[in-house]
């Protein structure tokens, strides 16, 4: 079997089961391997009842003292319950809907129950518990077994059983890493790290597989970076802009006076733009820092001197946010934009018009997605290139442009706080200007971090927000439901079922609707400009909404299950509101009781500063609480996460620049005898061709 055979090669996945694989984004062998757990179950030792806790997950080994009652609660809905015991007590055990599981007990015997412990009515309750016979039980004690994303239709052990089956029926030969480099930062092989990463024998196995999966994302990453910046480097400005005094103007007609910071990084701009090298320039300021206003004032000194401007976003929704905002510039201060949109969801007479108009250069601002970039879009006379919110895109396009003979000054901005260090490594091939500065008129978010019995009290506080005209997020880490529960798993909240739920539970009045990553384009945007029309009061989204996103009105935000996500994504979140002049507000509700979840969430009560909220991510997530955290959209890596992963990202550096240096100064590519001759040759068939690089 190979990497890049389809999954239907295995055994007993056909057409329909494949389907469902596609809706994970799994087509190949390959895709399936790197499915990894996004957790793992681990089977702890029998605990006595009377040491039973809510939501975890124990095994007990009790007697049955009372006969199994089945109750119809519903027209097919029942009940199914019995009472257990041990030496330190007595529990209930619940069944829902299968009331043929009485003939399974006898009062009087002992069995092995573990489940989910939950608190109904006051009693500590066993929620569907297995029964497990105690070989079994045996077998899996302090084994690690692998929780996989699933969808609905595909169960987690029929995932596995297809990961088994893939690991075992590859042959895997080789390792790209190089011996050496593999013994220098403690990485097992190529085969061991694959397997163990969905089977470890225990949990120091997973966390050594783990680590070489994650220094192999780095590390490819980085030496990706490492080219970029030499290409960078090289690159001559032939036609360096003039300083226009219009700019000036158009700064002092705004109804705000720019911070020091955007004065500083506009400086920055501009004397690259005049300068004898192309610009390669990140700008990093945490949300609401006032970056747009910055991007408009590149272009317009752009446009003065007569060539054409492109702003991309990584979103459909957030290119109309942009091209909109655009046009009120334009009617407001008479700028001498000529814009033109373009993304996917044009129609094709729509999109034809727009090409049209770029290539004769009757517009000069293009604001778009990533259709820009495709081979049939040619540029009058392109000379800026600026991309919001993401990175990569950022930088891969300049080789798309160049291949159409366009070499553009590229000015890339970000809201994502990183860490200086970090950021030298992770943006090696740019300058880097940080604005450190919120607008002084801002009102600080207020924040709070509670449980979920704080829900009844947070929908009150939002429907007295709607009916003083605010608007409210409301987050959820799934779209719909259908993930299986499984070892210490909270209930995930959905975006579906969420918006039902809100709809009933808040006053009629308040107009209620959700957006997730899976709706088509064209519904996205619908549902965005009814929100900014304020024809929406509650959106129920995923994190789809977390980039850009501009409806100063909306002053409330709220998130569940904010314990799945990385606080340099919640401190992202956070920034869809405070945006206006009213007060914000911000509620984490966390279903952890953990405390050192609840300790990195009160980071966020205590600060609104992105860069010191992401460095105390760094610093307090290691490799101990692994998974099932989400990060940021620009860093995201399969496994790896820049945060909480720092370390082994300084230690991939390290090694990439080891590698280029020898690429660069041996040879090593072409040199079949050198020890690093597979290391590039995996590089140049994998990794360079893969536009999407940070998914390798
Ligand atoms: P971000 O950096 O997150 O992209 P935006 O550019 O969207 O932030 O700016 C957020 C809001 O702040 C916008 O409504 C913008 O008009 C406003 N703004 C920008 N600069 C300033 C400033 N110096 N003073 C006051 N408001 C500003
Ligand atoms: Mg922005």
């Amino acid at each position: 079997m190979y990497l890049n055979d389809p999954i239907t090669a295995l055994k007993g996945i056909g057409e329909k089961t494949a389907a469902l694989y596609h809706k994970l984004n799994i087509f190949t062998i390959n895709d399936l391997i790197r499915h990894y757990p996004r957790d793992y179950e681990e089977w702890r030792d029998i605990v006595k009842v009377g040491e039973l806790r809510a939501n975890q997950v124990h095994a007990i080994r009790a007697v049955v003292i009372s006969a199994p009652q089945t109750v119809h609660i519903r027209k097919n809905m029942t009940i199914t319950t019995l009472r257990v015991r041990d030496d330190s007590g007595a529990c209930d055990i619940t069944y829902f809907n299968m009331p043929y599981i009485k003939n399974n007990f006898q009062p009087g015997k002992q069995y092995i129950f573990r489940g989910r412990v939950m608190l109904k009515n006051n009693r500590i309750t066993l929620d569907q518990p297995k029964i497990v016979s105690p070989h079994e039980f045996v077998r899996n004690v302090n084994r690690l077994s692998p929780i996989y994303p699933t969808t609905k239709g595909l169960t987690i052990a029929a995932i596995t059983k297809a990961v088994r089956a893939a690991i075992d029926a590859l042959e895997l030969t080789g390792d790209y890493i190089p011996e050496s480099m593999r013994m220098k930062y403690g990485l097992p092989d190529l085969k061991t790290a694959r397997s163990g990463i969905h089977f470890p024998a225990d949990r120091a196995a997973m966390l050594a597989c783990r680590k070489r999966i994650v220094f192999e994302e780095f590390l490819f990453f980085i030496v990706s970076v490492l080219f970029l910046k030499d290409m960078a480097t090289q690159e001559i400005n032939d036609a360096p802009m003039m300083r226009i005094d219009a700019c000036q103007d158009f700064i002092g007609k705004l109804p705000y006076k720019l911070t020091n910071a955007q004065k500083k990084v506009w400086a920055q701009i501009e004397e690259d733009l005049c300068s004898t090298h192309l610009m390669n320039r990140l700008v990093q300021g945490d949300v609401g820092s006032g970056k747009t206003i910055v991007a408009v004032l590149a272009m317009f000194m752009c446009v003065m001197n007569h060539h054409q401007a492109a702003f991309m976003a990584p979103t459909e929704v957030l290119a109309r946010q942009h091209y909109e905002s655009i046009l009120k510039l334009v009617e407001d201060y008479g700028l001498p934009f000529k814009p033109v949109l373009l993304t996917g969801s044009l129609t094709a007479k729509g999109k034809r018009r727009a090409k049209e108009s770029i290539i004769l250069g009757t517009c000069n601002v293009i604001v778009g997605t990533q259709a820009l970039l495709q081979d049939d879009v040619d540029f009058y006379d392109l000379r800026l290139v600026i991309t919001d919110e993401q990175h990569r895109f950022g930088v891969k396009q300049r080789e798309t442009f160049a291949q159409k003979g366009i070499q553009p000054h590229v000015l890339v901005m970000s809201a994502t706080p990183i860490p200086r260090t970090l950021a030298l490594i992770l943006y090696g091939d740019l300058d880097i200007s940080v604005m450190d500065e919120l607008p002084a008129d801002r009102l600080p978010i207020k924040n709070c971090v509670v449980n979920t019995d704080f829900r009844k009290k947070a929908y009150e506080f939002i429907a007295k927000e709607v009916a003083a005209g605010r608007q409210a997020y409301v987050i959820c880490p799934m779209v719909e439901a259908g993930e299986e529960l499984m070892g210490d798993q909270p209930v995930l909240e959905n975006v579906i079922e969420y918006t039902e739920k809100l709809r009933k539970v808040l006053p009629d009045t308040v107009r209620v609707e959700y957006l997730h990553g899976q709706m088509n384009p064209k519904a996205k945007n619908y549902v965005m400009e009814e929100y900014a029309a304020h024809h929406i009061d509650v959106l129920v989204s995923t994190t789809v909404i977390e980039v850009g996103i501009n409806v100063p009105n909306a002053t409330v935000m709220l998130v569940e299950n904010a314990e799945r996500f990385g606080l340099a994504q919640l401190h992202q979140l956070r920034g869809r509101v405070g945006r206006g002049r009213e007060q914000s507000y911000c509620i984490f509700i966390t279903t952890s009781s953990q405390n050192d979840t609840l300790e990195r969430l009160q980071v966020l009560n205590k600060s609104n500063d992105g860069f010191f909220i992401s460095s105390e991510d760094m610093r307090l997530r290691g490799p101990g609480d692994l998974f099932g955290i989400r990060q940021s959209g620009q860093f995201q890596f399969r496994l790896g996460d820049i945060y909480q992963d720092a370390a082994i990202l300084q230690e991939a550096q390290s090694c990439a620049s080891a590698l280029y240096d020898a690429y660069v100064h041996h040879q090593a590519a072409a040199d079949e005898t050198d020890e690093y001759h597979g290391f590039w040759k995996y590089y140049e068939e994998n990794v360079n061709a893969n536009v999407d690089f940070i998914n390798i």
